[in-house]
């Protein structure tokens, strides 16, 4: 899919250029008139300041979902709110995001991308932006996992080790009991089989540093785990408090920001229950938009920072005004 992983890039690029010093690089090298022959390689961060903390969001890629993943109440809503956004065709390009965390102690990887998970072209990119960003591997002394999905887990190994050789594992003791369960692995589906073998991986990876959590944890200072059931059983966003400013992650709540932002209770085939994730998902919105807090997310628009209004019965994402 290079053509759509190009276009999300310039996109995001064009915005933000003038942002960091790594982006002016970046700036120059995308000119508006020529494609860029390599977008996979091109460098994808966006850096801001978060108090205490200074968050950095990490492009890993785009996938591309069927638009039939997604069903809800109402199929033609689906389709005509989709319509409005443009987005007329069977796939939708779904960009994955992770998190850059550091202060003065601690350097945290909120997921990690797909890593060397097959996903198509131009993906697996969270490894080059770290080492463009001057990170290494050994540096990460906190790896958080939102939810044992490919697409946050991948990038935790390398050729099936750990890649973070120092890295505690932080991730939610529910997380870790639903796809450790032989019960329940035996009664799911056959095309699910292969999360349960990608979760145990990493959690095998990093067994001796595995840090299972309960619902509002504080896993570092100023940056909390909440559970937030439905898409996966143990699925988590990351609220971090940097003093005087905040920010929710709020990974996979939202699988496609454009259509379940305005309509929130459309569903997912990646959801594990759908009907909890929608719970989930609106108790989240209305709290993010209630708050005003900035959010970013791990499907949302490279960078994503934002805010949710309410806008009807949904919400509407507005882009943060620092860009
Ligand atoms: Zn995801």
């Amino acid at each position: 899919m290079p053509n759509l992983s190009s276009k999300l890039s310039r996109r995001a690029f064009g915005g933000i250029a003038l942002a960091t010093p790594a982006l002016l690089t970046v700036g120059a090298a995308s000119p508006v008139a020529a494609e860029p022959s390599q977008p996979a390689y091109l460098p994808a961060m966006f850096e801001a300041p978060m108090g205490s903390y200074r968050i950095t969001a990490l492009y890993d890629g785009a996938i591309s979902l069927e638009k039939s993943l997604f069903f809800g109440p109402d199929q033609a809503e689906i389709d005509a709110t989709l319509s409005g956004l443009g987005q007329t065709g069977a796939s939708l390009a779904t960009p994955v995001n992770a998190f850059l965390l550091q202060s003065d102690k601690h350097t945290i990887l909120i997921d990690a991308g797909l890593g060397e998970i097959d996903f198509g072209p131009g993906v697996g990119r969270v490894s080059s932006a770290l080492s463009q960003l001057g990170v290494t591997p050994e540096m990460i002394d906190t790896l958080i996992l939102t939810h044992a999905h490919p697409d946050h887990l991948g990038g935790m190994l390398k050729q099936n080790a750990a890649a973070f050789p120092n890295a505690q594992l932080v991730t939610s003791a529910d997380e870790h009991t639903f796809w450790n369960d032989d019960g329940i692995m035996a009664q799911a589906p056959e095309q699910m089989q292969g999360l349960f073998t990608g979760a145990r991986s990493v959690f095998e990876a990093y067994k001796d540093r595995l840090v299972l959590v309960n619902d509002g944890a504080e896993v570092a200072p100023g940056v909390r785990l909440d559970l937030t059931p439905g898409h996966t059983m143990g699925h988590s966003v990351v609220h971090i408090d940097g003093g005087d400013q905040q920010i929710l992650m709020v990974a996979d709540s939202l699988l496609n920001a454009d259509l379940q932002t305005a309509m929130p209770d459309v569903m997912a085939g990646f959801d594990t229950d759908p009907n909890l994730a929608v719970q989930s998902r609106r108790a989240l919105l209305d709290r993010a938009a209630t708050d005003q807090i900035l959010i970013s997310g791990s499907h949302l628009h490279f960078p994503g920072f934002g805010r949710f209004l309410e806008a009807g019965d949904g919400y509407r994402y507005v882009a943060a005004s620092w860009l």
